[in-house]
């Protein structure tokens, strides 16, 4: 049983003012396996007050001093991937690869802001004006559970990159990894107060951070519900916004597509992360006139996808994060059946053979359209629809026939025909044949699936602000 019950503030570990302790489950086995205890809207101030106290020195440093900061963190992380790892599967149980990916991603993303603050112009001459990027100030960063450590790194990764200090606010559900963590980037050594990790509740240290007058920035990964919220309340001090919200991503599978190569690529970019990813590819679109052979194919493919204990290597699907979770999907799952989608895989309750933790069938359906509810709306589990069309034009209708555009993948033969889809797909990204990634360009969603872009310079740009100075440039 593991007992977190400190926070980190202005460069320490220190008990929270907060005494509210919280449960943490192992998902796989719905055990308690530890407790935090949370921080509160007062531990929030006080964050919020040791990064404003951090500001005036940090913003002051120079790119170089930055990126030697942003290179021990990075080497920080590395040194615990491996106990960021274990906690990983046993706190959100991630399958095995799954798992390791997170935990070098959590690094990686340091190395890539430092690869970035290398060469970005914080200067340059527009005209007569000498244009300088100034970097906002307290940034407050707010994230979810589906991957914890990436997301606090890539955050804080490009906020200190910036210049910005900064208070962070992760789930309450990850706090085991969250600790983990933040032990190795206190190992890192930076100023105090430079970056302040508060674990608590949304509706208490989110809700602060989002109203405090001291923040700045806000950069915030969760639903698109709590983002809104968050955009509202930010607007009274006119905050600096970064949302990266919820996702409705289709796969649209053109006629010329390979299916041997097509479906499997559709069902991972599906079930990616146990289905609990933002950018999962859940409506795939399939020409009419093929649809029974592709069905054929995903039957096929869905037989080899295993799902239940994420520490078997042959896992690719692990439990969802909390019984909360398992019940939504659940219910969803009868709201395709009662709507009319036809289950080609998969259904309720738990796989065969799996009679503890909060695993769900991988489920697809067919003969969904576009209007029914587990179409539209974001499940965040291994549930997906397939949805017919008639031809390529329709294709589109339908792939950007939703509230959401984070991400979109095109699957065919020929490149030229999947560019000219992807031109008219309205998504922050576009994967054609691929489920690659690329760290140094933008991420962010259109519509409703965000505002702004993370990653690389957009990323970079999200916590700086121009300032034009004239008259100094000798025109
Ligand atoms: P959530 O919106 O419930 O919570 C996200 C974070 O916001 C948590 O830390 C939570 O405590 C906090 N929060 C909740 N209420 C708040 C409030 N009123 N003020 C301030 N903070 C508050 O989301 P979740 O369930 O943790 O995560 C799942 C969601 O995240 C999904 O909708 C998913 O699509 C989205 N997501 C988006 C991306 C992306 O990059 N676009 C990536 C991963 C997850």
């Amino acid at each position: 049983m593991k007992i977190i019950d400190t926070i980190y503030l202005d460069g320490a570990f220190v008990t929270p003012h907060g005494d509210e302790m919280f449960d943490l489950f192992n998902p796989a086995t719905e055990q308690v396996i530890g407790r935090v205890r949370l921080a509160d809207a007062q531990d929030a101030r006080d964050a919020i007050a040791s990064a404003k106290r951090a500001f005036p020195a940090f913003s002051r440093t120079g790119r170089h001093e930055r990126i030697d900061m942003l290179k021990r963190m990075h080497a920080a992380v590395v040194a615990r991937e491996d106990a960021l790892y274990e906690a990983i599967t046993e706190e959100y149980g991630a399958p095995v690869s799954r798992g390791r990916w997170m935990a070098q991603h959590a690094s990686s993303v340091l190395l890539e802001a430092a690869k970035v603050l290398q060469d970005y112009p914080f200067t340059r001459r527009i005209g007569i004006a000498e244009v300088v990027m100034q970097p906002l100030g307290v940034a407050g960063l707010i994230t979810p559970w589906n991957s914890d450590a990436g997301f606090i790194c890539g955050k804080l990764a490009a906020a200190l990159a910036a210049g910005c200090t900064a208070v962070i606010k992760p789930s309450e559900m990850s706090a085991i990894q969250t600790r983990i963590v933040t032990e190795a980037l206190h190992d890192a050594g930076l100023p105090p107060g430079v970056f302040n990790i508060v674990t608590g509740r949304g509706d208490t240290v989110g809700a602060e951070i989002a109203s405090h007058p001291d923040v700045a920035k806000l950069s915030f990964t969760g639903s698109t519900a709590v983002g809104k919220s968050i955009l509202r309340t930010a607007a009274e001090t006119l905050k600096r916004v970064t949302l990266e919200l919820g996702g409705k991503s289709p796969v649209v599978i053109l006629d010329d597509a390979n299916f041997d190569e097509a479906v499997p690529l559709a069902i991972q970019a599906g079930l990616m992360n146990s289905g609990q990813a933002c950018i999962a590819g859940t409506r795939i679109l399939v020409p009419r006139a093929r649809l029974a052979e592709f069905e054929a194919h995903v039957k096929d493919a869905l037989a080899q996808v295993r799902a239940g204990d994420p520490r078997d290597p042959l896992t690719s699907v692990g439990p969802m994060v909390s019984r909360k979770q398992w019940e939504r999907v659940q219910r969803y799952i009868r709201v395709g059946i009662d709507e009319g989608a036809r289950l080609i895989a998969g259904g309720e309750g738990r796989p065969d053979g799996v009679d503890a933790g909060w695993f769900v069938r991988p489920t697809v359906f067919s003969d969904v359209v576009n209007d029914m509810t587990i179409a539209r709306e974001e499940i965040f589990g291994p549930v997906l629809s397939i949805i017919a069309y008639d031809d390529t034009p329709d294709a589109i209708r339908i792939a950007n026939d939703t509230n959401y555009g984070l991400q979109a993948y095109v699957m065919s033969r020929d490149i030229d025909r999947a560019r000219q889809v992807a031109a008219q797909i309205d998504a922050g990204r576009v994967l054609v044949n691929t489920l690659a990634h690329e760290p140094a360009a933008p991420f962010g969603g259109f519509k409703q699936s965000g505002i702004g872009r993370e990653y690389g310079t957009f990323g970079l740009e999200a916590f700086l602000e121009p300032k034009a100075v004239l008259g100094v440039t000798g025109a």
